[in-house]
């Protein structure tokens, strides 16, 4: 995930990219965990109680929706601490097991009756984590289709030059072709006419004459690439065990890592445990998210303003983590005693259990309306990327009626736009919107000019996040181009026909754009762990919830502290969730092994955002930039950051066309505010509750 954007090297850090006024409310107000009844701790629960025993020849009912899946489950002997009350926990340790020496294979505790550590993980028996069934038992259902390549045991070494992956042909092939070339270039240019007492064969003459022998190593080279990876890694090293006389480990207990989330957070932790694979090959890596693409966030208004394909800034989560299991379904609840997600996949009515070992929350957030009269139905927030085709079919539907609109008011209602929310993404959306509309002027000449553009925002600057001569700078350049900014106003209701403001006035409009908060959805705000003041789940700085070993979190949906920053909350952004991905997936592996955790720690590099007409705001390290030169450094940066070369090309070309051929201006969906079945409330259905 080191190309994702603003992440690692340039990113946006501000507290929020919503209405900051709204949005992640910094703690220390935390909302604590209802006292136990004994009182002795946040963390404690009821104890588990043993499963009944079955009658004889009976086996146990499953749970809804998944007949015969879970029963063995239940009945295996595999899970000692069932009927052990869970708690009092002490401190989460870091070292779960002790790690056994290396070459001997460990019993599992439960086989040898040794005592087990009540906040171990349940690992789980059956047979290797890849190809056989998803949850290791006879009759286990699999989550998904796709038969999972068995991993190879692999040096490091190996791992990090020819990271197998049944894709990864063009990456051995690639390998292969440099190590040839650099060899061309180390060997026959220079080490052996040094040899024979000749300067290095370094002039562009000498290297003509040596294309031949260019092409052919290159050749060479590259097919033995391809040829060491499928023998060298996938055989040879296992040939080379039975050689030797040594008798394969048997098969380890999997262990099933659960990632609710596809977003950046759940990708970038699936996509290092995929690399760590090899170190802890019994891992069973599964991602469970309601959307099937990554959706690059940062350029989601370029898309609402349609600057950008929609399909361009989303990358699969199958293509993102090849060697992870992905499911499409929505988290309905966990039961974090039995160590069960419920899954809602085929239908409101149809849930299914999914079983783990470890939880790696990653949820992120959804809209929170701060229960304001109309504003849920509306509005439409920026979340998704169906939030961003409504919005773009929304602003043209609105030119179109406004063209033939005969009454005056309703005409004003039809293009005046407002967006709640002075942060980043609403200022981003605002200034999008306004060049989405005024790019369009050729279509509809008649009715842009009269176009009206209003920001809402609770504070007294904008983007106030940032240093505050980027903030003015914004401010100036939105007003410059007839945006109107209420500043220390807030939206106190909508209806279908006005947004009311807490100033008392009335703005006729049909178009209001939520961007003034988030929050975590219900399914984070019910677990049973601490939760701060907006309903994050409290991790502690190895990214694990207090008081739990199993149960950890990545992204928006937590508050988890930064070591860098004094043991401040992270800011709720793309750059915090993917460092925190690693971080989260190196400390995961390190409890398989028995080793102790590390805390979190990273230094934010700065922030972007686009102020609209070919200019934006930096901050890199301190140093500002504004106007064209950040607007090109906005493009630059996040085009590299975007996952994938595929990709990165389309973008380009999208960027590239747009100034010859102007916005597209096709409807692809029915307009959501007419009158009808679709009715007005339709935009806002696609963002997650
Ligand atoms: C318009 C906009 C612009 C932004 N610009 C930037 C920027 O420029 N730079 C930056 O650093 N950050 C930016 N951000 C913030 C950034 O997108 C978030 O901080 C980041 O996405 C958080 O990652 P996450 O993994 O925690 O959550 P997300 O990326 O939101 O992922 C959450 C995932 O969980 C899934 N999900 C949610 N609920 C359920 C459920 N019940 N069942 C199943 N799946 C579920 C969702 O479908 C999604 O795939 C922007 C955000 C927005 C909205």
């Amino acid at each position: 995930m080191d190309s994702y954007p603003r992440d690692p090297d340039f990113g946006a850090p501000p507290p929020s990219w919503e209405d900051p006024d709204d949005a992640w409310p910094v703690p220390p107000g935390r909302r604590p965990v209802p006292p136990p009844p004994d009182g002795r701790g946040p963390a404690r629960r009821a104890p588990r109680r043993p499963p009944p025993p079955l009658p004889a020849g009976r086996t146990p009912p499953g749970p809804p929706g998944f007949p015969g899946a879970w029963p063995p489950q239940a009945q295996r002997p595999l899970a000692p601490d069932v009927g052990l009350p869970r708690l009092p926990r002490p401190a989460p340790s870091d070292s779960v097991a002790p790690r056994p020496a290396p070459g001997v294979a460990q019993p599992p505790p439960w086989a040898t009756g040794a005592p087990m550590d009540p906040l171990a993980p349940r690992l789980s028996a059956g047979p290797p984590s890849n190809g056989g069934p998803a949850f290791g038992y006879p009759g286990g259902r699999r989550l998904s289709g796709r038969p999972l390549p068995p991993v190879p045991r692999q040096s490091r070494l190996l791992a990090l030059l020819f990271r197998y992956r049944p894709s990864s042909h063009a990456q051995a092939l690639t390998t292969g072709l440099l190590i040839g070339v650099l060899w061309w270039f180390a060997v026959s240019l220079t080490l052996m006419p040094l040899l024979h007492g000749r300067a290095p064969l370094w002039s562009v003459t000498a290297v003509g004459d040596r294309l031949p022998s260019l092409l052919a190593v290159v050749l060479l080279s590259s097919l033995a690439g391809l040829l060491f990876q499928e023998a060298a890694v996938r055989h040879l090293i296992g040939e080379q065990s039975s050689r030797t006389g040594a008798v394969p480990d048997p098969a380890p207990p999997r262990v099933r890592v659960v990632i609710l989330g596809g977003g950046f957070g759940g990708v970038a932790v699936a996509q290092r445990l995929e690399r760590l694979l090899p170190r802890v090959p019994s891992m069973d890596v599964t991602i469970v998210s309601q959307s099937n693409a990554l959706l690059f966030t940062p350029m989601l208004a370029e898309v609402a303003s349609r600057s950008l394909e929609p399909n361009h800034v989303g990358v699969p989560v199958r293509a993102a983590c090849p060697r992870t299991r992905f499911r499409l379904a929505e988290v309905d609840r966990i039961d974090t005693d039995e160590q069960l997600v419920h899954l809602r996949a085929s239908g409101p009515s149809t849930t299914e259990a999914l079983p783990y070992d470890h939880l790696v929350l990653a949820l992120g957030t959804v809209p929170n309306y701060l229960d304001l009269p109309g504003v849920r139905a509306n509005s439409v927030p920026l979340k998704t990327i169906a939030d961003a085709i409504t919005l773009r079919n929304h602003v043209i539907a609105r030119l179109e009626q406004a063209d033939v609109a005969q009454d005056p008011l309703e005409r004003r209602r039809q293009l005046t736009f407002v967006v709640a929310g002075g942060g980043f993404a609403g200022v981003e959306i605002i200034a999008g919107l306004c060049d989405l509309v005024r790019g369009v002027r050729r279509y509809f000449p008649s009715v842009v000019d009269e176009a009206e553009f209003v920001l809402v925002h609770g504070r007294d600057r904008i983007l106030p996040e940032t240093e505050p001569e980027l903030g003015d700078y914004a401010l100036r350049k939105l007003r410059h181009r007839g945006v109107h900014c209420l500043l220390e106003t807030r939206v106190a209701s909508a209806t279908a026909d006005a947004v009311a403001l807490s100033d008392g006035s009335q703005l006729p409009t049909r178009t209001l754009v939520w961007a003034a908060g988030n929050h975590p959805s219900r399914v984070i705000a019910s677990l049973p762990f601490e939760h701060n003041a907006a309903g994050a789940v409290v991790a502690d700085a190895s990214l694990r919830l207090a008081g739990t070993s199993n149960v950890w979190a990545v992204g928006d949906c937590a508050e988890i502290p930064d070591a860098a920053g004094g043991g401040r909350p992270c800011p709720p952004t793309a750059q915090h969730a993917v460092r925190q991905a690693k971080a989260l997936a190196d400390n995961l592996v390190r409890v398989l092994e028995g080793r102790r955790s590390k805390p979190f720690s990273f230094r934010t590099t700065g922030f972007l955002a686009t102020v609209g007409h070919h200019s934006a705001v930096a901050d890199i390290r301190g140093r500002c930039f504004s106007g064209i030169l950040a607007w090109l450094m906005w493009r630059g940066i996040y085009l590299s950051k975007l996952p994938g070369v595929e990709r990165r090309l389309r973008v380009l070309l999208d960027w590239a066309v747009e100034p010859f051929f102007g916005r597209d201006i096709a409807l692809t969906s029915p307009d959501p505010a007419a009158p009808g079945p679709h009715g007005r409330t339709a935009m806002r259905r696609s963002s997650p509750r």
